[in-house]
């Protein structure tokens, strides 16, 4: 991920009672009221909430100024974008008696995906590594239908090939999950030594692993497609046209042929393996999505290591969200105090824990298990 803002976080009582309201949305869902608390987050929401290191050394002033951009941008732009999550309404699904046995994932191969991706080096778009990892992917699907969504980005730095690729697990149920991560890596640090280990590295090991996990099983309920996607990255500044080329660009398709309205959810992994793992609550997410995957959380005993702040996130869900697909992006954005990590060459793996891989890989299929059962 690379999109790199600054907000500060005011307490505004309309923004409480959009909240509310959002609680009472959810209710209509399906929910009942619960009786569970909010989850204590390991952060509370902080009144200064910095996402970029570059910005954190100019002068506040006109950090405000940005931030209250950045709001105003955020709210027209999606119309549920400042809600939060609501944890004290829960789906009628959250039931503490739920004989269903807890997911996991085998971690420690997650973690080696994550070694043998970063073995490889820099994997920018246009690169031989990044042809190398593609060939890697694949050759850790055989067995299930893969689907190419191949094309000939244009960008500040030329033209370069983007391919995204679909795994494919067809279930019982009309309706597909989609979950995603990106596989290239920041293509301005390709001569740095940047590996990234977590942005990038982590969110393709992942899948991998989920892609085991799936692998042979009969799906009893909504076909799951494990979308690896391409292009995230900027290759000059981050901005609308110069990021996310892979998922604009399937997005489109996905509208045209008819997919997208097939989408019941699309769940986003990114920069997941920190081994101090806060997943954020992204403002540009889809509430009540947000909500299955905390509800799936909590039931496995790691609420804590989610949303313990609220913040606006531009990343691989955003050409979905904008076409009307409830998505969730589960990133964390504070890799390193301050996020000081975060696109530079000391996104190692060093930093990461295949703990961290375990929560969000096992938080991943309990929120498959939820949604099949709504
Ligand atoms: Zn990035």
């Amino acid at each position: 991920m690379s999109y790199v803002a600054v907000r500060i976080a005011v307490h505004d009582p309309a923004t409480a009672a959009e909240r509310r309201q959002n609680a009472a949305h959810g209710a209509s869902r399906g929910s009942v009221p619960g009786t569970m608390q909010a989850p204590k987050g390991r952060k509370q929401t902080p009144h200064l909430q910095i996402l970029a290191g570059p910005c954190a050394a100019r002068m506040l002033a006109t950090c405000l100024v940005l931030s209250f951009a950045l709001i105003a941008c955020a709210r027209q732009k999606s119309p549920d974008t400042p809600q939060t999550v609501s944890s004290t309404l829960l789906p009628a699904t959250m039931n503490s008696d739920d004989p269903a046995p807890k997911p996991s994932i085998n971690s420690s191969r997650a973690m080696q995906y994550v070694r043998d991706v970063v073995a490889f080096g820099p994997r920018p778009i246009g690169s031989p590594n990044h042809k190398k990892l593609e060939t890697y992917i694949t050759s850790h699907l055989k067995g299930v239908p893969v689907e190419d969504d191949a094309f000939i980005a244009e960008t500040p730095e030329g033209k370069f090939p983007v391919r995204n690729i679909i795994a494919k697990f067809p279930g019982t149920r009309d309706g597909i999950i989609v979950i995603a991560g990106h596989y290239d890596t920041n293509y301005p640090l390709r001569n740095t030594g940047y590996v990234g280990a977590n942005d990038g590295g982590s969110s393709t090991a992942i899948l991998l692993e989920l892609a085991n996990q799936l692998r042979g099983k009969k799906r009893d309920g909504y076909s799951v497609w494990l979308l690896w996607t391409d292009g995230e990255e900027a290759v000059k500044q981050w901005s609308a046209t110069d990021s996310l080329y892979g998922t604009r660009h399937l997005a489109e398709k996905w509208q045209k042929d008819g997919t997208l309205k097939k989408i019941k959810a699309f769940l986003l992994t990114d920069m997941i393996g920190d081994a101090d793992l806060n997943i954020e609550q992204d403002m540009n997410s889809t509430p009540w999505l947000e909500n299955v995957v905390l509800q799936a959380a909590t039931r496995l005993g790691y609420q804590s290591h989610f949303f313990g702040r609220s913040i606006p996130v531009e990343d691989d869900h955003l050409p979905f969200v904008h076409k009307g697909v409830p998505s969730a992006d589960l990133i964390d954005l504070d890799y390193g105090y301050n996020n000081v990590f975060h696109h530079t060459p000391q996104d190692t793996l060093d930093k990461l824990s295949p703990q961290s891989l375990e929560i969000v890989g096992s938080v991943l299929m309990e929120t498959v298990r939820l949604l099949d059962k709504m």
